[in-house]
C-alpha cells in the first residue's frame, strides 16, 4: 500500500524541524527472501527514497489525533520523528499493518509491500490531488474521490444536487462546482478545514426557498475562502454572511438580479477584486470607498435612473439616542468580538449582522443613523471601474452621528 501524505519531520538529535512535506510511504523488502520489512519514505525532492528499518526500530507510535488524520512515527535509528498528515482511514491502515508487523504477525504482508527500487515521478505526487470529471460517465459514483484531492472541478455536469462525497475530502482547497443546476448547499461545505477557492457560478442559486446560507457561517470558511464566484445564478439578494468571508480577496456575483448588497460587504478588508456587473442595483454601498479594491466592475445595472443632481440629492435622518440594545451592538462591533448562533442568540446575530457603517468614522450604527445618498462619475473615483456606459452611480451612505454627517457635509461643500 502506498499512502499519499504530508510529513514533516523532527530531527530529536538536532531538535530540528524540517519543513511539512508531501511525500509517499511504503513498505518495502530489498529482496524476495529478506525477512526485514522496513518502509520508504520518498518525497519530490528524494525519489531514491529514506529507508527506515522497522524492527526494534520503532520507538512509539502516537495515534491521538488519528481520527483527524495525524499520527507520529518515532523511531529509534535514525532518531527521527515522523510526524504524518492524511486520510485518517489510509492512515489508520497503514498503522495497523505497521503494528502486525512490529508484533510478528504478518502473514500475507507481501500484498503491502512495494519493490525498494520504486521510483515515483513528480506527477505521483500531484496526481491525486487534481481531479476533474469532464463527463458525466466518468463521474466516480461508486469508488469516490481520492482521498487527498486538493483541487475537484466538477463543471458542466448538469448535477442538480451538490454530492456529499465532497464533503470527506478534508484537504480540498479548490472546487469547482460551476455550470450545473445546483440551487442549495449544506451546511458542512463550510467546514471543509483548507477551502479557499469556490467556483458556483451559474447555477441555480436563489431558485429555491431552500438557498440557505449557513454554508457561509462556518469557520473555517469565514478563515480561509479567498475566492468566491456565484455569478450567473437567480440570486435577488446577496446575504449578510458575505460580510463574515474575511479573507475573501475575490467576490463575483455578475449575472444576478441583485437589487442591492449588504453594508457590511465594506468591512471585507482584504477584498481586492469586486464584480457585481450585470445585475438590478440602483446604489451602491458607500462603504466600498473604504476598500482597497485594485478592480471594481459595476457595468450594466441601473444606475442611469439617477438624476444628474449635485452631490447629496436624497437624505433621511433617525438621530436620537440608540436604545441599549443598538449601544450594546455598536460596542460588539467596534471591539470585533467574534460572534455566532453558538454565543448568542441567532436574532442578534441577524441584528448584527444588519450592521450599517458610518462613512465617515466607521463604527457600526443601526436604527439610529443619517442617511445621505451621493452620486459619482467613474472618472472622480479613485479605484479603476469598469462602467461600460459611464454612467453616474450612487453611494448610499450612513452615519453614526449628527457630527459624522455634518463633517462629511461641510467637506462636499468645501
Ligand atoms: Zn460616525
Amino acid at each position: 500500500m502506498k499512502l499519499h501524505c504530508k510529513i514533516e519531520i523532527h530531527d530529536r538529535t538536532l531538535s530540528l524541524n524540517r519543513k511539512s512535506q508531501r511525500s509517499i510511504l511504503a513498505y518495502a523488502k530489498d529482496s524476495v527472501k529478506d525477512s526485514n520489512v522496513c518502509f520508504y519514505l520518498w518525497t519530490r525532492l528524494n525519489k531514491q527514497g529514506t529507508k527506515y528499518k522497522i524492527t526494534n526500530n520503532i520507538r512509539k507510535v502516537f495515534k491521538k489525533f488519528i481520527t483527524d488524520g495525524k499520527a507520529t512515527i518515532s523511531l529509534i535509528e535514525p532518531c527521527h520523528d515522523l510526524i504524518i498528515q492524511s486520510d485518517a482511514i489510509q492512515l489508520k491502515s497503514f498503522l495497523n499493518i505497521l503494528k502486525h508487523i512490529t508484533d510478528g504477525h504478518c502473514k500475507d504482508i507481501d500484498k503491502y509491500i512495494l519493490k525498494s527500487n520504486t521510483t515515483f515521478n513528480s506527477s505521483e505526487f500531484y496526481s491525486l490531488q487534481k481531479v476533474v470529471v469532464k463527463k458525466k460517465s466518468e463521474y466516480p459514483i461508486l469508488q469516490g474521490f481520492p482521498r487527498m484531492t486538493e483541487q475537484l472541478v466538477l463543471s458542466g455536469l448538469d448535477r442538480k444536487s451538490f454530492d456529499r462525497q465532497i464533503l470527506t475530502l478534508q484537504s480540498l482547497k479548490f472546487l469547482d462546482l460551476s455550470n450545473n443546476k445546483i440551487s442549495f448547499l449544506p451546511k458542512e461545505l463550510g467546514t471543509l478545514p483548507h477551502l479557499q477557492a469556490l467556483n458556483l457560478s451559474c447555477n441555480n442559486l436563489g431558485k429555491s426557498v431552500r438557498s440557505k446560507w449557513a454554508w457561509l457561517e462556518q469557520t473555517a470558511l469565514r478563515s480561509n475562502l479567498d475566492f468566491l464566484n456565484i455569478s450567473n445564478n437567480l440570486l435577488t439578494e446577496l446575504p449578510a454572511q458575505i460580510g463574515w468571508l474575511k479573507a475573501l480577496r475575490e467576490l463575483k456575483i455578475r449575472d444576478n438580479m441583485l437589487r442591492q448588497l449588504p453594508q457590511n460587504i465594506g468591512t471585507l478588508n482584504k477584498l481586492q477584486l469586486l464584480d457585481v456587473a450585470k445585475n438590478n442595483l440602483m446604489f451602491l454601498p458607500g462603504t466600498i470607498q473604504h476598500l482597497r479594491l485594485c478592480s471594481l466592475d459595476i457595468s450594466d445595472n441601473l444606475f442611469s435612473m439617477i438624476v444628474n443632481h449635485n452631490i447629496v440629492f436624497d437624505k433621511s435622518i433617525f438621530i436620537g439616542l440608540p436604545s441599549l440594545v443598538e449601544s450594546s451592538a455598536r460596542n460588539v462591533l467596534k471591539s470585533r468580538i467574534t460572534y455566532d448562533a453558538s454565543l448568542i442568540p441567532y436574532t442578534l446575530v441577524q441584528y448584527l449582522d444588519e450592521a450599517k457603517y458610518c462613512f465617515s468614522c466607521k463604527n457600526a450604527c443601526f436604527d439610529c443613523y443619517s442617511k445621505i445618498f451621493t452620486h459619482f462619475y467613474s472618472s472622480k473615483f479613485s479605484i479603476h471601474i469598469k462602467n461600460s456606459l459611464n454612467q453616474p452611480f450612487k453611494f448610499e451612505c450612513y452615519f453614526c452621528s449628527m457630527t459624522c454627517h455634518n463633517y462629511y457635509v461641510r467637506r462636499c461643500i468645501e
